[in-house]
This record gives C-alpha cells, sequence and structure tokens, in this order.
C-alpha cells in the first residue's frame, strides 16, 4: 500500500483567490451591467519591453538555422546573462557577486519554494506575517510544522510585520536556523533599511542562521538610499540567498525567467557541526532536476541590461509606481492609514474593520476588485491589498469609484 506524504495533508487549501474569483463571479452575475475593476492579484497587465521583444524573436530566428540551433543549455543558465547579471544588478551597486555565483530558472517561485530541499527537516524556521505563502507552504510540505491551529501552524517562528514595527519584523526572540525575508514586501510594500538590513545580517552571523531574501520587487526601488540586494551588506555573503525575477521588473510572469545568488561563501553545517558550503548543493539540486531556462526567453531577459531595455524597464515600472500613487493618494483623501506604493506596487491599507468586509465594501460599492489581508497571515487581518497592476486609466477611475463609493 502507498502512503502518501502526510505533511500535505497539514496544508490549507488556499481559498483566497478562489474566494475572491467565486464573490466577483457573483457580483457579476447580479449586475451583468457593472464594470469590475481588477486591483486584486499581482500579475503584470503592460506587454513586454520592445528591446525584449526584438531580442526573443532574434533568437528564435536562429534556433531556426541549423548553425543557430540550440539544444540543452547549461542548467545554471547561460554565460551571457549570469554575467550580465552580476554585473548590472550587483558589481554596478558595490555588491560582490560573480557569474558563477548566479544560478538562472524559471521562476522566484520555484526557487523559493524549492531552496528548503537543502536543509534538515528539523531546522527551525522564521516566516513573515503577514507573507508571500509560497514560503510557508512548502515548509508545510516537508514537515518543519505541525499542525494548523488558530490560523498558525505549529513550530514556525512567525515574524510579525505590523504597524507598530513599521511592517519590518523584529529579530526573533528564540533561536531560528532560517529566515525569510522579502522587500520590497509582498504584500504590504514595505522597504527595509541598510541599518535594519545590517541588524538581520549580524544577527545570522552571530546566531549561524541563514537568510533567504526574496528581492522579486527590487526594481521598484526609488529611494537611493534603500539597498537593492542583501548583497550590498557587510557580511551578507556568508549568511544570505538572494532571489530575483524578470517578472514584475520586466514583465515575465508569463514567459518566465528568474535568478537565485548562492555566494561562494554561503555556509550551513553537516551533524557534526562542520561548514558545508551551499553553492555545490545548489548546484546539485538544479542539475539534477533542471535543464534550464530556453535560449530566447534568456536573450530577452538578457536585453533587459542593454540601454534601451534598461530604460523601458524603467518607464514600465514608473507606470505602476504613478498608479501606486494614485492610489495612496485616494485612500489618503478618504482618512484610511496605508504603508507601500513608494518603491513597491502593493498599497496595504489599514481598513478599520475584517478584511473580507472590506473587499466586499469595495466590490459591491465601487466595483474594485483587492485581495483581503487575512488571506496573507494572522497579521493580515483588518488590511487590503491593493495592486498597482493595471492601466492608468483603470486604476483613476477604479479609486473615482471608491472615493464616491467611501466618502
Ligand atoms: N516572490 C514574491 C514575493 C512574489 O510576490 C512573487 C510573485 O508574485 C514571486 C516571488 C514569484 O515570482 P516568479 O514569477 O518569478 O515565480
Amino acid at each position: 500500500m502507498l502512503k502518501i506524504n502526510e505533511h500535505y495533508l497539514k496544508l490549507q487549501a488556499s481559498y483566497l483567490f478562489s474566494d475572491i474569483a467565486k464573490r466577483v463571479a457573483a457580483f457579476q452575475a447580479a449586475n451583468p451591467e457593472r464594470e469590475v475593476i481588477k486591483l486584486g492579484i499581482g500579475d503584470v497587465t503592460n506587454p513586454l519591453p520592445q528591446a525584449c521583444i526584438q531580442a526573443f524573436h532574434k533568437a528564435v530566428d536562429e534556433m531556426a538555422t541549423t548553425s543557430g540551433f540550440r539544444g540543452y543549455g547549461p542548467e545554471q543558465g547561460y554565460d551571457f546573462l549570469r554575467e550580465a547579471i552580476a554585473k548590472n544588478d550587483f558589481q554596478a551597486r558595490g555588491a560582490d557577486i560573480q557569474a558563477d555565483e548566479v544560478f538562472v530558472s524559471d521562476g522566484a517561485k520555484c526557487d523559493t519554494g524549492n531552496i528548503q530541499e537543502l536543509f534538515a527537516t528539523d531546522a527551525k524556521i522564521a516566516i513573515p506575517d503577514p507573507v508571500y505563502p509560497v514560503y510557508l507552504d512548502t515548509n508545510v510540505m516537508a514537515g518543519r510544522t505541525g499542525a494548523f491551529k488558530d490560523g498558525r501552524y505549529e513550530g514556525i517562528v512567525y515574524l510579525e510585520s505590523t504597524k507598530a514595527n513599521n511592517f519590518v519584523p523584529e529579530l526573533p526572540k528564540e533561536p531560528v536556523d532560517l529566515i525569510y525575508l522579502c522587500f520590497p514586501n509582498n504584500p504590504t510594500g514595505s522597504t527595509i533599511t541598510r541599518e535594519q538590513l545590517k541588524l538581520w545580517v549580524d544577527y545570522a552571523q552571530s546566531t549561524r542562521a541563514l537568510i533567504l531574501f526574496d528581492a522579486a520587487y527590487e526594481a521598484f526601488i526609488r529611494d537611493p538610499k534603500l539597498p537593492h540586494s542583501i548583497f550590498e551588506i557587510e557580511g551578507a555573503r556568508e549568511v544570505a540567498i538572494e532571489f530575483r525575477s524578470y517578472s514584475k521588473s520586466a514583465g515575465f510572469t508569463g514567459t518566465r525567467c528568474a535568478y537565485t545568488v548562492v555566494p561562494r561563501e554561503c555556509m550551513a553545517f553537516d551533524a557534526s557541526g562542520n561548514k558545508q558550503a551551499i553553492h555545490p548543493l545548489w548546484n546539485r539540486r538544479h542539475c539534477t532536476k533542471f535543464n534550464g531556462v530556453s535560449y530566447p526567453v534568456q536573450r530577452a531577459a538578457e536585453a533587459v541590461y542593454s540601454e534601451a531595455g534598461k530604460a523601458q524597464c524603467t518607464a514600465l515600472i514608473d507606470g505602476y509606481l504613478n498608479n501606486a500613487k494614485i492610489i495612496g493618494k485616494a485612500m489618503a483623501e478618504l482618512g484610511y492609514g496605508y504603508v507601500g506604493g513608494d518603491n513597491a506596487p502593493y498599497v496595504w491599507i489599514e481598513g478599520d474593520q475584517d478584511s473580507w468586509a472590506f473587499f466586499d465594501l469595495l466590490l459591491n460599492k465601487a466595483g474594485v476588485v483587492c485581495t483581503p489581508g487575512a488571506g496573507f497571515g494572522k497579521c493580515g487581518q483588518g488590511y487590503i491589498r491593493l495592486s498597482a497592476f493595471n492601466s492608468e486609466a483603470n486604476v483613476v477611475k477604479a479609486m473615482e469609484r471608491i472615493k464616491e463609493a467611501l466618502k
């Protein structure tokens, strides 16, 4: 008799987006004439930058020739992309990262979900609340938690991000081994300063913990004082792994390309307490379970770093940031407190009511879809997330409707 992995049975069914879809469908059925504006899920809406499209086309044409055809590529990514990443995303910011420390992949979702395989089942995990759910669910699947009780999994150390700490969690009070951090944050849109991040790096150094730093929204940072990478912080090379993605920085959600940086000094410990480098282990995992991102997609990603690509990506993100500003301004005019939106595509709004009640209010009175904060964790209760991923015209219209409905 084949037994299943019992840990999967602990997983809470993710009702969040299906619940949202059901409520939106019911509203549309009852109000077929009303146009609904979706500021809920975090998917981009604008087309790929022209520089990426041109590189993509060119690479597809190469694949149609005998001389240009490519079969399996290097699992870690082509050198042309790894070198462009190391140079532009790290060395240009003073972060010492080499091309062979970059692992190109088909998504930060897979990478942030898969990385935990490298660590012991009894590793103590610290996870933010509210959180991008992948970090939590993949550790549940791996058996690092107990049962789900009162809205939380036993065995996890929750790092609470609340108004009291300006949505940047404090260092844990109990010992932890693996720490997930995400800045600019999904769902709160909050950012972390260099000094705050240094505290985490120092903590990891002194406790022999490891930080998994998700910088999927790095490209939205406009404040020159904020760090773009954890590797801008001294000492991070020994204690951090960073995840990046072209999904939001260049509109690749449907094209799929991302990368993970594992510095050669980054260490975990074996049962005897000896240091073990993580780089060769991740390389082993990557080569065993992944066969590389397609050549045309990697060429399209490389074009992000061309002069035209840089300008086009900046313009793309500026458009979303402008939408976020419109959202924040409207909510402030209505008297709601919020964070995010300055260096992130998400605006996290304090609703002074149950998250789902606020969701229903916006849907029924304004025809606008948001994401209820409670869906991201216990600390999200009372909040909603509005996403800037839509056209400016739709965002303006949505905020006019919300102002009219809530005034
Ligand atoms: N990390 C965070 C914090 C995200 O919000 C998302 C997507 O929404 C991802 C990772 C996934 O990125 P990708 O599209 O590269 O899988």
